[in-house]
């Protein structure tokens, strides 16, 4: 009989998220599970790994522990630390909301499944566009899935998997590639009762530049998006292009 894998699930909401614990029941039929999640939402953490505090990581439950730190945090001290066997797979979620386009730079969430990359470990970030009972369950449900085919085929080097799961019914899968925001209307300036002037960062509805092919069209045509990240930042078109500078500049 061959070894169920062990799976390592994390999320930015927090270990109490619906999402965490709707990703975690569906993948149980998967392989052995550790969930190491932060104590409360850390959303918008991006990939922030806590150095000036010491960190706990507690076992609240059987193979639960919530951590005192970001998504990065628990990817971190569940590899080297909590975990007795290296997980052959890391999975984030399931957040509640997208993760599209730039926003990712800002997600724990994908950060999360980055950290599992930087570690050599296959990574999934998978996000509901609607994080209703039902949007979370298709999310897990498909979570499953991928998770299979993952375990079974492996990924690219240095690719992670960033999943959105559209609102309402699916209507197929797309491998897509990373939109585009606009950023209008972020900032809400108002006053506060003693009369001075405050921020809210992220009031206005989001508007998406409309281009082919990109996770937000997908999500949009009612698609579940996969995009494979790469870490490796490089515009190589602009290294070739850039490169009359070292002379330039030397
Ligand atoms: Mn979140």
């Amino acid at each position: 009989m061959s070894k169920r894998p062990t799976i390592l699930v994390t999320n930015d909401d927090g270990i109490h998220s619906p999402g965490l614990k709707a990703l975690a029941g569906a993948l149980e039929e998967v392989g052995e599970l550790s969930i190491i999640a932060p104590d409360r939402e850390r959303s918008a953490a991006g990939h922030s790994l806590t150095l000036h505090k010491p960190l706990r990581a507690t076992e609240i439950a059987p193979r639960w522990y919530v951590v005192d730190g970001t998504p990065t945090d628990c990817v971190t001290l569940g590899v080297m630390g909590v975990l007795k066997e290296r997980p052959r797979l890391v999975v984030s979620g399931i957040n509640l909301g997208a993760n599209l386009g730039d926003d990712i730079t800002y997600s724990g969430t994908v950060s999360a499944a980055v950290e599992g990359t930087l570690l050599g470990i296959p990574a999934i970030a998978i996000s509901a566009v609607e994080p209703s009972q039902h949007g979370l369950a298709t999310a897990a449900a498909f979570a499953v899935r991928l998770a299979l085919a993952v375990l079974e085929r492996g990924l690219p080097r240095d690719t992670l998997l960033n999943v959105n799961v559209p609102a309402g019914e699916v209507r197929g899968v797309a491998v897509t590639r990373q939109g585009k925001r606009s950023y209008n209307e972020l900032i809400v300036e108002k006053m506060d009762p003693r009369g001075k002037t405050y921020y809210w960062i992220g009031g206005g509805e989001p508007t998406w530049e409309l281009l082919g092919g990109t996770d937000y069209e997908a999500v949009m045509e009612g698609k579940i998006s996969i995009t494979p990240l790469h870490l490796d930042l490089t515009n190589y078109a602009a290294a070739e292009a850039l490169k009359g500078w070292e002379t330039l500049l030397a």
